[in-house]
């Protein structure tokens, strides 16, 4: 990372705006006035060749002029001075252009952004924008944007692809009381990115969190590596759907791989927290940027009432965090400051009569006790307590316990004195809500932080007992037969390659020779119609399994070949595959899909209705550990079938983690041929009997990357 010119572009010490204004209501105007306003102590230049001075600064007919260093120039001018003003600004040696401008590749130019963007390079600079509202930090003072004031100063960054949410949020970071210390937009990304923002904001020391509103990535791989090499913590919150057009996608994994599931599963191999909505980025990212990771499971509540207690609970496990019963030596002690008909176990129901002494007796033991690993304290407005009083003392608790290792969240349910309490709680660095299952929320986001980053991971397997070379070569020579879809032959056969168990398959052009290989494998045989025209080949009419004498062998290679033909006239068949017929077994289907943003990912899924109903299958950006792939299979809501529910036989689910493993080498290897795949039927048996692929698909890319 060009870590100067990246400061100079975002923490800039003298600032240059192109195009400035003395005429209110242009956004060369309100630059200026927003620099002024925000007090900013560094050299500001405005370039404007008709004004001899704007809003009390010299100004200059271009950057050529100005007599000092330029770190940041804000570019406002027509996009069609862009290429020239940014030509000017590398020979001045600006560090950074802040191109508020619009009229690129929003509108269909995407040359031009380009052009902008290569003339940079060739002088250092980078760009941030086009097309956006312009950079807020309060630790600088310096809010060089149009966005009219710097946000309630806080710990977090702010990164956003969308201008007009950037604003918007700008003005409920007061009305919503979370803090940031900086606002960053992004927009057309024409050169930095999300995944240098994270980086950069990674090394900040004004930045304790990063929050991230993001509407597609452009690197992924690489917002991965930098997220995960992050120490602080980051949410997003992603709108839209992946570029995949489900019906565009022909395989079975395909259709499946839309709405942003493999965004969900990258945020979490990344160790990126999720945020659903609007208001969940803000109250998360209040607790994110304020407290400490929760680092195990025992999230206990204390109340002073009953219905916030329950709402607690059922929050609680609707987000995660299922609450657990408190231990004996915790509730005994607890029991001492509540009268008989309170209760100990957790929720911690200190009732009604709960003054600050209460409150600040439990909470200071419950915080200090080695079980607890996050502390929610919830608070009903009564007549006979006043809410700043509790506040006082919850902050004292949580200050006299001398932890700082672990969370607290807090909401107080009540009127303007709850209010004003909870804006006190809050400046004093305790998040708080004014909902119970909100508070609840914000706890289960320091535990997704904490428990994403222990599994956080992009490490993937490397079997060394694998032939790339060899699986290129069968490639290339489906390529040379015009093919883009692999039969089942040739899928199997790079399949093989990779150490995956598969059927054993060979193919017969003839009756007789269907006989013969029937022989050599053993009846039972299953027969198939082998076309690269046809990918459905039960659909086809195109499979027999259960094949038992050499007499049926000749009855269905005719059937076959006669169902092929009404099916698809034209179909190209090379010839029926004679396969070893595998016992009957739990069927599970593995998949992969070359993604557009994140590169080739893995899917997982049972087979039959579970996937063609209930969609029940789980993604992961590949390569995956073969412990990583063993959690694949306990995140699907069919997991427990695998694991031996209802009297059944636990299947080998360490066979498949290590067959999924090996698939996600396969795909990532041969990323650069290989479109989607899949292998559907996989066939699991009991525990230490493993598993074999019975069908194999390989699609592959239309030109090699
Ligand atoms: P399709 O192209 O229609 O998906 P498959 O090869 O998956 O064709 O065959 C259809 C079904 O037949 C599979 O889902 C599986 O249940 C069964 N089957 C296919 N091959 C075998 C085999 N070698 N052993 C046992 N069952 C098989
Ligand atoms: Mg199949």
């Amino acid at each position: 990372m060009d870590l100067e010119v990246l400061n100079g572009l975002l923490r800039p010490k003298s600032i240059a705006v192109i195009g400035a204004s003395n005429k209110k209501g242009k956004i060369g105007y309100t630059v200026v006035e927003n620099l002024i306003e925000s007090q900013y102590q560094g050299a500001v230049y405005p370039i404007n060749p008709r004004e001899a001075e704007v809003q009390g600064f010299k100004s200059y007919p271009s950057v050529l002029d100005v007599p000092g260093d330029i770190d940041a120039a804000v570019m406002v001018v027509p996009a069609k001075f862009s290429v020239q003003v940014t030509e000017e600004c590398g020979q001045k040696g600006v560090k950074g252009l802040i191109i508020i401008a619009s009229g690129f590749s929003e509108v269909g130019r995407k040359d031009l952004e380009e052009q902008v963007v290569k003339t940079a390079h060739r002088y250092g600079m980078r760009v941030l924008g086009p097309n956006i509202v312009g950079i807020l930090s309060n630790s600088d003072d310096c809010n060089a944007s149009f966005a009219p004031f710097l946000p309630l100063p806080g710990k977090a960054a702010l990164v956003s692809q969308s201008g007009a949410l950037l604003i918007a949020m700008d003005a409920s970071t007061y009305t919503r009381r979370v803090g940031f210390d900086k606002l960053v937009s992004i927009g057309n990304m024409s050169d930095v990115n999300f995944a240098d923002m994270v980086e950069w904001l990674g090394q900040d020391e004004t930045t304790a969190c990063i929050s991230l509103y993001i509407e597609g990535l452009k690197d992924g791989r690489r917002f991965m590596k930098n997220a995960l090499n992050t120490s602080k913590p980051i949410i997003a919150l992603k709108s839209g759907v992946s570029a995949h057009g489900a019906a565009a996608a022909a395989s079975h994994t395909g259709s499946l791989a839309g709405a942003g599931q493999i965004y969900d599963a990258a945020f979490e191999q990344a160790g990126v927290v999720r945020a659903s909505d609007l208001n969940n980025l803000f109250d998360r990212t209040l607790a994110l940027s304020l407290q400490p990771p929760m680092r195990g499971d025992n999230m206990l509540v204390i109340t002073n009432g009953g219905g916030v207690g329950v709402l607690a609970t059922d929050a609680a496990e609707r987000f995660g965090v299922p609450l657990r019963f408190a231990p004996e030596e915790v509730q005994t002690e607890l029991k001492k400051h509540m009268p008989e008909f309170g209760s100990a176990k957790n929720p911690v129901d200190l009732t009604g009569m709960a003054g600050r002494d209460w409150y600040q007796h439990s909470v200071q033991y419950a915080f200090a006790h080695n079980w607890v690993n996050g502390l929610v304290v919830l608070y009903c407005e009564t007549a006979m307590t006043d809410p700043m009083d509790i506040a006082q003392g919850i902050e004292e608790a949580v200050r006299l316990s001398g932890i700082t290792d672990k969370p607290i969240t807090v909401s107080f349910v009540g009127g303007e004195k709850s209010d004003t309490a909870m804006r006190w709680l809050v400046e004093h660095g305790i998040p708080a809500y004014d909902g119970p299952d909100i508070a609840v929320n914000a706890m289960a986001a320091l535990r997704e932080y904490a428990r994403n980053k222990e599994l956080a991971n992009m490490e993937g397997p490397r079997f060394s007992d694998v032939d790339e070379e060899a699986a290129r070569a069968i490639i290339a020579k489906a390529r040379e037969n015009g093919c883009c879809n692999l039969t089942e032959i040739e899928s199997k056969k790079v399949f093989k390659t990779y150490g995956l168990p598969v059927a054993r398959t060979e193919m017969a052009t003839s009756e007789d020779e269907a006989v013969r290989l029937a022989e050599e494998i053993g009846y039972p045989i299953v027969m198939k119609i082998m076309s690269p025209d046809i990918l459905h080949k039960s659909d086809a009419g195109g499979v027999k399994v259960n094949v038992k004498t050499s007499a049926e062998v000749h009855e269905f290679y005719r059937e076959i070949l006669k169902n092929a033909q009404a099916y698809k006239a034209d179909a190209r068949i090379q010839g029926v595959a004679i396969q070893e017929m595998a016992p009957w077994a739990t069927e599970v289907i593995i998949g992969s899909v070359n993604d557009p943003t994140f590169g080739p990912s893995v899917m997982f899924g049972l087979g039959g209705i579970f996937v063609e109903i209930l969609k029940d299958v789980t993604f992961r950006v590949a390569p995956v550990s073969p412990d990583q792939a063993f959690k694949m299979l306990e995140d699907i809501k069919a997991g427990a079938i695998l694991a031996g529910a209802r009297g059944e036989a636990p299947k080998d689910r360490q066979a498949l983690a290590e067959v999924l493993s090996r698939y996600s080498q396969m795909i990532t290897d041969l990323g650069d041929e290989i479109a989607e795949t899949d292998a559907n039927p996989v066939l699991v048996y009991e525990e230490g009997e493993g598993a074999i692929v019975v069908d194999a698909r390989i699609i592959l890319k239309e030109h090699r990357a």
